[in-house]
C-alpha cells in the first residue's frame, strides 16, 4: 500500500501551467525516480509534495488518508522529508544547530529551560557517522562543509526525525563522484529500511540502476509511469 500518494495534482503561475494532472505514489522502500528536462515541473511537484506550496486542485494522501500539508515542517510530521538542492541552513550556525534547527533538544525547566548541546551533540555525531561526516565536523560551521556533507546532513536529520518517504531534489548533480556514491548508498538504506525515496533528477543513468519506479514529466505532464519490473519483461 503507498504511504504518499499525490493523486492529479495541479498548479499553475501566472499563465505557466507548471503542473497538470500528475499522480505520483510511494510505496515503503519504494525508490520512485521523477525525470525531466528544465521546466518539466519537478521543482513544482516537489514543492506541493513537501508542503512548501499548496496545489491548485489533486488530492494528497498519507496512508490512504487525505490530507493538507500547512508547511514543510508539517509534511515533516506526518513523515515526508525533503532535502532541497539549497539546503535551508544558517551557514554560520554548527552542524548539530542546523541538524536541530526548529526541534531543539532542551533541559531544564521554566526559565531555566535551555539548549541541549551537549544531547545535540552526541545524538548529532551519531546520526551523521553512518554517512560517512566525521565527529569533528558536527561542531564547525554548516557553511564549512562541503555541498555532499552538508546533504548528508539534511538526509541524517530527516531519518533522525523519523521520515516515512524521503523526497531527494538532485542530489547528485552538485557532488562529486565519491560523494555521490554515498547518496546512492544511502538511498538503499533507506531502502531496506523501509522508506520510500522520491529521487528528483536528469541524470536517467544515475537513477536507472537504484530505481524501482520512473515518473517522467514534461512541460508540467506526465509522459508516464514505468515500473523497473514491467520494463524488464520487455527486454
Ligand atoms: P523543473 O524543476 O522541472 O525545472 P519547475 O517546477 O521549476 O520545473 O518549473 C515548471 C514551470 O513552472 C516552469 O515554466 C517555471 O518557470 C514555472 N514556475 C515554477 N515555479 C514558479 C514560480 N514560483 N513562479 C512562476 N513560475 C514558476
Ligand atoms: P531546477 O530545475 O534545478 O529545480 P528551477 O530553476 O526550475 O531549478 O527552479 C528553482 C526554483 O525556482 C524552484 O523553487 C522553482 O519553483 C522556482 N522557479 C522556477 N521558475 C520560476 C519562475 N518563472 N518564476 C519564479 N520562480 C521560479
Amino acid at each position: 500500500k503507498p504511504y504518499l500518494e499525490a493523486l492529479a495534482v495541479s498548479k499553475s503561475y501566472a499563465n505557466v501551467a507548471a503542473l497538470q494532472d500528475v499522480t505520483i505514489t510511494v510505496r515503503p522502500g519504494e525508490v520512485v525516480c521523477l525525470l525531466g528536462d528544465n521546466g518539466a515541473g519537478k521543482s513544482t511537484l516537489i514543492q506541493v509534495l513537501s508542503g512548501v506550496v499548496q496545489p491548485d486542485t489533486g488530492t494528497m494522501r498519507i496512508a490512504g488518508a487525505d490530507v493538507r500539508f500547512a508547511s514543510p515542517n508539517d509534511a515533516l510530521d506526518k513523515g515526508i522529508a525533503t532535502v532541497f538542492q539549497d539546503l535551508a541552513v544558517v551557514p554560520i550556525m554548527p552542524v548539530y544547530r542546523n541538524f536541530f534547527l526548529g526541534r531543539e533538544p532542551t533541559i531544564g525547566w521554566g526559565p531555566f529551560k535551555r539548549f541541549d548541546s551537549r544531547r545535540a551533540i552526541a545524538t548529532a555525531e551519531e546520526a551523521l557517522r553512518d554517512l560517512g561526516v566525521s565527529a569533528g565536523a558536527v561542531r564547525r560551521p554548516i557553511g564549512t562543509l562541503s555541498g555532499g556533507q552538508r546533504q548528508s546532513v539534511a538526509v541524517a536529520r530527516a531519518v533522525h526525525f523519523g521520515a516515512r518517504i524521503l523526497i531527494l531534489d538532485e542530489p547528485t548533480s552538485a557532488l562529486g563522484v565519491k560523494q555521490s556514491e554515498m547518496v546512492l548508498d544511502y538511498v538503499r538504506k533507506a531502502k531496506e529500511r523501509g522508506i520510500g525515496v522520491v529521487l528528483i533528477t536528469h541524470n536517467v543513468q544515475h537513477a536507472y540502476p537504484i530505481g524501482d519506479t520512473f515518473v517522467v514529466l514534461f512541460l508540467g505532464r506526465q509522459l508516464g509511469t514505468f515500473k523497473k519490473t514491467d520494463l524488464s519483461e520487455t527486454q
